[in-house]
């Protein structure tokens, strides 16, 4: 029988779909780091593929994307399993229980979103377990008002719980304290957030002077980002597409 990977047919759309989006998103990013006075090497571009399938993952690769992000454990592992041969680096950026710590250590190279004690001890003897170094960071909730927001809860700690857990990452075996994250509050701009996220990272990293990463910044506030400092930002939509569900 005769098939031939999607991937590799002479005309896929869906890549040259890809190949366009990503050329607009990495235009933006050049841009918002000129206006930054910023070189572009100093800002990562992760592609969040949720929802979308491993071939889609593929044709990234093909087009030189590094860095993928995923938030749903069970779809994450089995994208990492199908794209095993491709040179990437797994982004969880999603809310994660702790019994999903395990799994994620497995194939995760960095985890975004640490924002409970119980969490950073599983992703420990998670990360022991397979044998790897895991680079973490601390999920910071920006929104004071979060319980009154309606709406899928985009979590994180207070500002005052960030010194204690990113101890606790520090100190963890198997894993590494890569800086903090945030998702803008969807009840301030995105611009007053971030720089609030700048000013967290940079008190974090007077005891943890390796923590230079900040994670902040989506398909809609990226230049934002930029400009307060994000050295990595997370786009789903802007290069895939709108997702079928919510998430
Ligand atoms: C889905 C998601 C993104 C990507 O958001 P887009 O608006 O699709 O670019 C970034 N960060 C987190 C934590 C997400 O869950």
């Amino acid at each position: 029988m005769h098939s031939e990977p999607a991937g590799a047919s002479p005309r896929d759309e869906r890549a040259e779909q890809l190949r366009a989006n990503l050329a607009v998103v990495r235009g933006r990013i050049k841009d918002a780091c000129v206006a930054a006075e910023r070189s572009a090497t100093t800002v990562r571009l992760i592609v969040v593929t949720k929802f979308w399938p491993a071939g889609d993952v593929r044709r990234l690769a093909a087009l030189g994307v590094r860095d993928v992000g995923e938030s749903r454990d069970q779809e994450a592992a089995g994208k990492a399993a199908a794209c095993a041969d491709l040179p990437l680096r797994w982004h969880f950026v999603g809310q994660l229980q702790a019994n999903k710590a395990r799994s994620v250590a497995r194939y995760a190279h960095m985890v975004h979103s640490v924002d409970r004690l119980t969490l950073v001890a599983a992703l420990s003897r998670g990360a022991l377990a397979a044998d790897r170094d895991v680079d973490a960071l601390v999920q910071v909730n920006l929104d004071p008002t979060e319980p009154a927001v309606i709406g899928p809860k985009r979590g994180g700690v207070a500002e005052a719980e960030v010194p204690k857990l990113a101890d606790a990452i520090a100190g963890a075996p198997g894993l590494r304290l890569g800086g903090v994250m945030a998702v803008a509050p969807r009840t301030m701009p995105a611009a007053g957030a971030f720089d609030r996220l700048a000013e967290i990272g940079a008190r974090l990293r007077l005891n943890h002077p390796g923590a230079d990463v900040m994670s902040a910044g989506m398909s809609a506030d990226l230049e934002a980002a930029i400009a307060a400092g994000a050295t990595h930002v997370r786009v789903g939509t802007a290069i895939l597409g709108v997702r079928a569900s919510l998430g």
